[in-house]
């Protein structure tokens, strides 16, 4: 099969990179290749050969997957003779049915909607892409699905899931259906999907768009340039400033030269989820009842049990995924914030590689919500065993959601604006913090 179509344009491209900015001249890469930042060592692009059809095939497989996953069974419970059966969206559904709406809908938003809008708009825009033509709206589509595509957290529901069949198993009887195997499988393969997107194939014949320089050293910023958040087209930066509602021409996202407001909205989401994580550990996240006795149980106490019943491993996990990730989350951005409020040119890059860390690894706090949802789902058995979902659940899961926009919000560029400017007088600049980019 043929290259995508845009590998085999050859006039010069730029890229910067939107971790630091850096710009970088296109170079042909051998097919499987990848480019890092030659600063800050961030992924910038990579070539997969014939990636439109690879990813039409894998996003096809995945919808099929996908409705396998939510029209067969997913987990039946066997206890004294009694069968609970349960479908993918059951644990959503339980947690609304015991009232706790806000977090049904944050399980059913992000292991049902967004993974679905995820496939459906990558079909959308890929399937006429590889015939040659341009669908409507690529543009919008194209922002949609990279809006909601860090919030599709399939693999952090799969071990959600693992764990609570393990934690089940000297309980009762743990029987996987059809649509266990199918999700598992849905995880690998959508996994698959986004590693073989070149997203620079979506865009054929439209490199003409980037604005004609021959200059390539140093920043997108210093050289007038400003890269589109979403697609990474350059765009002329006017030299008056941006005008109030400048848009890519290419993706329609809001043009700024850095994330509007990044340092304060960045703290604001920060101090929220610091108050949060205090209910979120002192009120119960769920109460298991055996024989009509409750006993609530809150994150660390859960943790606790875990450790009694030997099963280690899946305590270190929750403990890690449930304790440690949200607070170093916090201390980590707190710190990168302070930096820049110091103008510190410290380590840049390794502040860099924090934050990428850091941004990663937020999402798989969502393990113990997912945990909770498939427990609710499964053990209602009545007087039998029944375990009730608590209110520290929704706290828990507001520290994830805002830790999450959080690190959305924080614009590593930042580091390296001050990292390269020349510090200024001590005494007239003490505790001012940067200054930011108007929210044009
Ligand atoms: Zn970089
Ligand atoms: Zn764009």
């Amino acid at each position: 099969m043929n290259a995508g179509p845009n590998e085999s344009a050859s006039e010069p491209r730029w890229v910067a990179c939107h971790e630091c900015d850096r710009l970088h001249r296109v170079a042909p890469l051998p097919p499987g290749g990848k480019a890092l930042c030659v600063r800050c060592g961030a992924f910038l692009y990579h070539r997969v050969s014939d990636t439109l059809n690879r990813c039409l095939a894998l996003n096809v497989t995945a919808l099929l997957l996908f409705l396998l996953a939510n029209f067969y069974p997913f987990i039946s419970l066997k206890l004294s003779g009694r069968i609970e059966k349960n479908v993918l969206l059951s644990g959503a559904v339980a947690l609304y049915r015991n009232g706790m709406v806000e977090t049904g809908l944050l399980v059913f938003v992000t292991s049902f909607l967004f993974p679905l809008l995820t496939i459906l708009g990558m079909l959308y825009m890929l399937l006429p892409v590889r015939f040659g033509y341009r669908p409507w709206h690529l543009g919008t589509v194209h922002r949609v699905v990279r809006a909601v595509a860090p919030w599709s957290l399939l693999g952090v529901f799969l071990l959600g899931t693992l764990i609570a069949i393990v934690k089940l198993l000297d309980m009762a009887t743990i029987i996987p259906g059809v649509s266990f195997y199918a999700f598992a499988a849905l995880v690998v393969v959508s996994a698959a999907a986004q590693t073989q997107l070149d997203p620079r194939a979506l865009w054929p014949n439209e490199n003409r768009m980037q604005p004609a320089f021959h200059r390539g050293e140093g920043t997108a910023r210093s050289l007038g340039l400003i890269p589109c958040h979403t697609c990474g087209l350059l765009v002329s930066d006017p030299v008056g400033g941006i005008p109030a509602h400048a848009r890519c021409p290419r993706c329609g996202t809001a043009l700024h030269r850095r994330k509007a407001n990044s340092i304060s909205r960045t703290w604001a989401l920060l101090c929220a989820a610091a108050v949060l994580l205090i209910p979120a550990n002192v009120y119960p996240v769920m109460t298991v009842i055996r024989f009509g006795q409750g006993e609530p149980n809150t994150i660390l106490s859960g943790v606790v049990h875990l450790i009694e019943g030997g099963m280690w491993p899946l305590a270190l996990i929750v403990f890690f995924a449930s304790m440690v990730v949200p607070i170093l989350k916090l201390i980590v951005l707190s710190f990168l914030l302070i930096t820049l409020h110091r103008r510190s040119s410290w380590r840049p890059r390794d502040r860099t590689l924090l934050f990428r860390v850091t941004e990663v690894i937020g999402a798989w706090s969502m393990v113990d919500i997912f945990l909770l949802a498939v427990l609710v789902a499964l053990v209602n058995l009545g007087a039998l065993a029944t375990i009730r979902p608590g209110i520290g659940a929704t706290f828990f899961g507001a520290v994830v959601v805002t830790t999450m926009f959080a690190a959305h919000s924080f614009d590593p560029r930042l580091i390296w604006d001050y990292a390269a400017a020349p510090n200024p007088a001590p005494e007239r600049r003490r505790n001012v913090p940067p200054a930011e980019e108007p929210s044009t």
